[in-house]
């Protein structure tokens, strides 16, 4: 048993604070490491404040972990001490039913195992995440981190990176698709970089004027304020997929009036209360279809990695102490963030 410093919310209305756990012993395949950084995503906020209903306290939140290999199990045969590596939204899954065979560990059909938040399928106990100086996890859910990309601004990747690659794959965005993201935070600024490097034409759709110029340095070829009705009209029956990272409940139909015919609007946001219903007709009279979509399963979570090394693509960060994220929560209500905070766990070692 490892002790490890950490934060944690301990109900849904107090601020995080100083809280100490301990690590397992390592079992036969896993591996322990110092985390280094740790984004911070919409839905540590959510956990930490039970917008959800299912928060478990004390909540450790923090699923975009970038960490240093300091011990493995007797079985690990991928990774060795001192390698820099990865770990996303999952810590584990049954590995057996068909959506895990597949390689689709999120969409698990007995449930996957949460970073945190989650109940760990040996001992049922509550899983604590990123922010925290160690964690320990099997093998087979730690991600290698490309070399040449700075590895702060790797983490937000692990959540937000693969959120977003995962439903431009899925949904075929690259040349001659135009390809509409809304929301410019930490998932909307790794879509619009994704998307560009995919090859299709970018739209980002936000409500801020104040992130106009930001988006079209982040690889957006357009940028729409999507409260001004006329600017939408202009990019009506138009967009071959759209994914939607907003945080919060809005109306669907300005958005759903600017798919063509068969084209697609993913949800990714997931607020704490359901957007009000969209219209039907709006969807049945050009055969367009709103999905939703969750994370990526972990061999396309090191696919997108190894995109990213290709390309040269990180996230834009804000570092903070770790004393710094009560800040950085209530920043992050006002979308006052470039794009994501991530953590220097550092600040918990001094
Ligand atoms: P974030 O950094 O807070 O960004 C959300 C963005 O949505 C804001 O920057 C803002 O962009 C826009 N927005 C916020 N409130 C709005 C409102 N009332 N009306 C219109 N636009 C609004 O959050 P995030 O970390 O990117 O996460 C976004 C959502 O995705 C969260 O709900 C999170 O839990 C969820 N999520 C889902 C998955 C999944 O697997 N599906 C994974 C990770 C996160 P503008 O200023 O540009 O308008
Ligand atoms: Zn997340
Ligand atoms: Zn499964």
């Amino acid at each position: 048993m490892n002790t490890t410093h950490a934060y944690a919310a301990h109900d849904a209305t107090s601020k995080l604070a100083p809280f100490e756990l301990q690590r397992r012993a390592l079992r036969d395949h896993d591996v322990q490491m110092d985390v280094l950084f740790c984004g911070v995503c919409h839905s540590d906020l959510h956990t930490a404040r039970d917008e959800w209903k299912n928060t478990v306290y004390p909540a450790v939140p923090g699923h975009e972990i970038v960490g240093c290999v300091t011990a493995v199990g007797p079985q690990v045969s991928n990774y060795k001490v001192g390698d820099l590596v990865g770990v996303g939204c999952l810590v584990d899954s049954c590995r057996t039913c068909p959506s895990c065979k597949e390689g689709l560990e999120q969409y698990c059909e007995v449930g996957f195992v949460g970073t945190y938040n989650g109940q760990d399928r040996v001992t049922g106990e509550n899983t604590y995440g990123g922010y925290s100086t160690a964690i320990v996890v099997d093998e087979a859910f730690v991600l290698r981190v490309p070399k040449n990309l700075d590895p702060a601004g790797v983490a937000p990747l692990l959540c937000a990176g693969i959120t977003t690659y995962s439903p431009l794959r899925q949904w075929g965005a690259g040349p001659g698709k135009k390809v509409g993201i809304v929301g410019l935070g930490g998932l909307g600024h790794m879509g619009v970089k994704l998307a560009h490097a995919m090859g299709a034409h970018v739209v980002l759709f936000t409500t801020s004027t104040s992130k106009i110029e930001d988006a079209k340095r982040l690889g957006a070829d357009e940028v729409v304020i999507s409260r001004n009705p006329d600017e939408m009209a202009a990019h009506a029956n138009s967009f071959d997929l759209i994914v939607n990272t907003v945080a919060a409940p809005h109306d669907l139909n300005p958005f759903i009036n600017l798919l063509r015919r068969d084209g697609t609007m993913t949800l990714v946001g997931a607020p704490e209360h359901d957007h009000p219903s969209p219209q039907v007709f709006n969807l049945i009279m050009k055969r367009r279809r709103l999905a939703g979509s969750l994370i990526g399963g972990i061999a396309e979570t090191q696919e997108m990695l190894d995109f990213c090394g290709e390309h040269g693509i990180t996230s834009d960060i804000e570092m903070i102490p770790m004393q710094k994220v009560n800040e950085a929560y209530e920043r992050m209500l006002k979308s006052d963030v470039k794009y994501r905070f991530v953590i220097d766990i550092d600040s918990m070692r001094k």
